[in-house]
Parts: C-alpha cells; sequence; structure tokens
C-alpha cells in the first residue's frame, strides 16, 4: 500500500478507509484510470447516468494533483477568456465557456447534494491587479463574464484592500462563483459518493497495460485485469510510460504549495476577513487563502529543479511575510508539491486516444472546478456522446514539438517574468 503524500490536507480531512487492490478478473461498461477529481467526476457521473463503472487507482484517492493543490475553486480559465476562447474556437466555443462558467456551482453543488465534509467555502475567488495594464485586463473580464450571468464584480483598489487586508494593487475583481475548500476532503467525499452509487474502486492498482481485446479494452494490473467497453484515462500529469504520446502533449510543471502553523486571531482577522482565496495577475502570481484552523498556505515554482525541494518553500515563506507585511508569519508546519498539465493555449483537452479509449487532461491549474466540470462530459462520452461533441476541444494526441526541450519554458521564462511583474508593478 502506498503512503498518502505529507499535506496539509491529508493530513486534516476525514479519513477514508483504504480500498481493496484488483485481484482476479472483472468485467464493466466503462473502466476509469486515476483516483482525481477527473476520474472521480467521471466514474460518479457515470454511475449515475447507468453504466457499471471500475476505478481503479495506482496509489491512494486523492494521491495525484488532487491531493497537493490549493483548494482555490475558480471558475475560468488561466489567462483566456470567453472572447479569444471564441476566436479561436468558433463555434465550438459556447458549450466550453459554459461548463466553465458553471464549473465553480458544479462543485459546491455536489458538496451539497453528497454531505462532503470538506471545509467548503463558496465566498468567491479574487484576482488582485498588479499594473494599470492588468487593472485594464480586470475590467475586460469582468465585462465578459458578467455578459454571462456570473457573479462577478470589478473591486478598486479601497475595495481590494478590504476584502483581502493588503495595500498596494490597483484594482481587481471577484468571481463569486468561486472560493476554497479542502481538496483531498473533496476528493474522498466524491469517492464515496461514486462508490455508494455502485462504481468499485480500487488503490494500489497500477494500470500497467492497456490492450484492444475484440471491440473492449483490456487494462492489466500486477494481480488483475479489467475487461471493459470504454476506457477514460484520468491520469493528468501522472500518466508516466502508460501512453507516451499521451504524456508528450502537455506541459507537466511542478508546483510547490506551502502551508504555515495557525496565526494568532489577532493577525488572522485583518486578513481576508470573509474568507476569500487570492491570485494576483502577476506571471509569477502571488496565492494566498486561509484554512479552517488560520493555517495561512501559498505557493510557487522554481526556477531550476536542482536542490528545490530545500530552496523553494523557504522563498515562498519569505515572500508571504513581506507582500502580506508580516514580519513575525509562523513557520512552515507543511510543505509538498505535486505535478500540474499546462496547455500552451491554457485551455483543457480530450483526446479519442483510440476507439473506446479517452484521455482527459490539462485544466491548467483550474482542475477543482474543470476536472470535475470535465469528469461529467467524459460520463457523457462514456454513455454514448460522440466526443467531438463534448464541451472541451478534441486534441488529435499530436505531441508538443521538441517535448524535451519546450517543456522547460514555463520555468526558464520565470526569471524574465519576475523581472517585467516588477517593472509593471511600479
Ligand atoms: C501544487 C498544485 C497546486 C494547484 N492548485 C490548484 C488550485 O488551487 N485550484 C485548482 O483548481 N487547481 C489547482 N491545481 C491543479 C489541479 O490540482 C489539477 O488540475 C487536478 O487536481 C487534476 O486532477 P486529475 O484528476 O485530472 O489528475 P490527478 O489528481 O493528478 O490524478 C491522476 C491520478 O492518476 C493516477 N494514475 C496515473 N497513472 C496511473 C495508472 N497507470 N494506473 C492507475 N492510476 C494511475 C495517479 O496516481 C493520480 O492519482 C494545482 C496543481 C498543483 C500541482
Amino acid at each position: 500500500m502506498t503512503d498518502d503524500p505529507a499535506t496539509l490536507w491529508h493530513a486534516t480531512a476525514a479519513a477514508l478507509p483504504a480500498y481493496p487492490s484488483l485481484s482476479g478478473p472483472a468485467e464493466a461498461d466503462l473502466l476509469v484510470i486515476g483516483g482525481g477529481f477527473s476520474g472521480l467526476s467521471t466514474a460518479l457521473h457515470a454511475a449515475e447516468a447507468g453504466l457499471s463503472v471500475i476505478l481503479l487507482e495506482a496509489h491512494r484517492i486523492a494521491w495525484g494533483a488532487t491531493g497537493r493543490n490549493a483548494g482555490f475553486v475558480v471558475p475560468n480559465f488561466a489567462k483566456v477568456d470567453p472572447d479569444a476562447i471564441r476566436a479561436k474556437l468558433g463555434t465550438k466555443a459556447e458549450t466550453l465557456i459554459t461548463m466553465a462558467a458553471g464549473s465553480g456551482d458544479l462543485v459546491f453543488d455536489l458538496i451539497r447534494r453528497h454531505a462532503i465534509a470538506c471545509e467548503a467555502q463558496q465566498v468567491g475567488w479574487i484576482q488582485p491587479s498588479h499594473s494599470e495594464a492588468a487593472f485594464a485586463k480586470a475590467q475586460d473580464r469582468v465585462r465578459q463574464w458578467s455578459a454571462l450571468a456570473r457573479p462577478v464584480h470589478l473591486l478598486n483598489a479601497a475595495e481590494v484592500t478590504a476584502l483581502t487586508g493588503v495595500n498596494g494593487w490597483r484594482g481587481g475583481w471577484i468571481d463569486r462563483s468561486g472560493g476554497v475548500l479542502n481538496p483531498v476532503g473533496f476528493a474522498r467525499g466524491l469517492a464515496r459518493a461514486a462508490n455508494a452509487a455502485g462504481v468499485r474502486i480500487h488503490d494500489s492498482s497500477p494500470v500497467t497495460g492497456l490492450h484492444r481485446h475484440g471491440t473492449d479494452w483490456q487494462a492489466i494490473t500486477p494481480n488483475g485485469k479489467i475487461t471493459a467497453r470504454r476506457v477514460v484515462m484520468a491520469t493528468n500529469a501522472y500518466v508516466g510510460d502508460l501512453w507516451p504520446r499521451l504524456a508528450r502533449s502537455f506541459f507537466p510543471l511542478q508546483v510547490f504549495q506551502v502551508a504555515t502553523a495557525p496565526l494568532p486571531l489577532s493577525v488572522r482577522s485583518r486578513l481576508l476577513p470573509e474568507g476569500q482565496c487570492v491570485s494576483d495577475s502577476r506571471r509569477n502570481l502571488f496565492t494566498f487563502r486561509f484554512d479552517a484552523q488560520n493555517r495561512l498556505i501559498s505557493g510557487g515554482m522554481h526556477i531550476l529543479s536542482l536542490g528545490a525541494k530545500a530552496r523553494v518553500p523557504a522563498a515562498i515563506h519569505r515572500r508571504m511575510a513581506r507582500f502580506l507585511q508580516l514580519p513575525d508569519l509562523p513557520p512552515l508546519a507543511y510543505q509538498w508539491s505535486g505535478m500540474a498539465a499546462v496547455m500552451p493555449d491554457f485551455l483543457p483537452r480530450v483526446v479519442e486516444l483510440a476507439p473506446g479509449l479517452i484521455a482527459g487532461f490539462a485544466c491548467n491549474g483550474r482542475g477543482i472546478a474543470l476536472s470535475t466540470a470535465m469528469g461529467q462530459q467524459l460520463a457523457d462520452w462514456a454513455n454514448g456522446t460522440p466526443a467531438e461533441a463534448l464541451a472541451l476541444p478534441l486534441n488529435p494526441a499530436n505531441p508538443i514539438p521538441l517535448h524535451a526541450l519546450s517543456r522547460l519554458a514555463p520555468n526558464a521564462l520565470l526569471p524574465l517574468n519576475i523581472i517585467r511583474d516588477g517593472l509593471e508593478s511600479r
């Protein structure tokens, strides 16, 4: 049995007993590979639609990015908005935009419907603007998302300070359908709900081979084998060697997260009095939120992977102390990292790898809301909807050119981005 990663979320979420590893042969309408938000949402929605479903997870539920993120529920795309998506995707755009627009509500509705205890609060996500140009962009973002009747509002500098407790941003915007949760608690709750709907879940069951078997698919694990009519690969950045072409069709990005020891109430009450999460407009974005025990949480990336585990969490701690004017910030109590899947155009994808085999991936740091919504779409596919009719863009599974080199771009460009952020925010 693989251990859970040592994150704040695994340590504090309601426990979930391990599911047995797969032993022997089994059959299902749908096999889901991966026990993160994408796989769990797919499995739950497919079972609710009447399919027999088996979910195989190599480690334990929420072992991947699902258990290692910051718990920000953000119902939009990183860096792209409806107008740009319409220009890129034409008639396909509207369903994708609608899916994203409703994704925060979907998460909090699932939490209510299945009574999932995960410290969830639909209090909003705030994006403060670090510069005049970023504030102009915030105005445009508000225009575009409010045209879709989303609960979004422009914030002037004083309003951002009142909501965050921090001075210095030019303004910003808020989407009140976003919010915060304990991601492991949410994932474990989805697993319980899926299990109750009839999904057979197996932990410690890595799929080591996937083969065509007549018109079905056969998946091999160390001690068992599944025959299924359809297969959803929900492995995201952790796909490994299972399907090498898929592994080369996105950028895998290591992201670090930290959580301090709890802050004293006197300090806590000055920051984020309404409990939102914040990711600002910098290219090297500054993020923060609290958990239910007043621990301060933030994240960041490395420029150089060598020694990053020792270096980056301390750098994030120093940045929090400086940005939030907290010279006596308590020490870090938790630090961890995870792999996200990123596309150059910041849009998620589905790829039909072969007839009856599909993968959904690359929610670009928006996976709590978007992967959960993508799971609904993948369940529709398992139930007969053609891949072309899904809300997500269909990728031809072409590997990104020069992947071994180009995958380093997001880290290699970080120093330049930090300089540009600094110049713009003067
Ligand atoms: C540090 C960090 C911070 C982030 N912060 C946020 C945030 O605040 N808000 C937000 O919305 N998004 C955030 N994201 C992104 C978000 O976490 C992901 O988009 C989302 O969790 C992806 O879910 P998933 O189910 O697609 O993949 P994962 O959660 O990565 O799950 C994939 C699973 O597949 C399993 N698997 C792989 N291969 C096999 C196999 N052969 N057999 C069986 N199982 C297999 C893995 O063990 C893993 O559990 C963050 C990501 C990171 C890394």
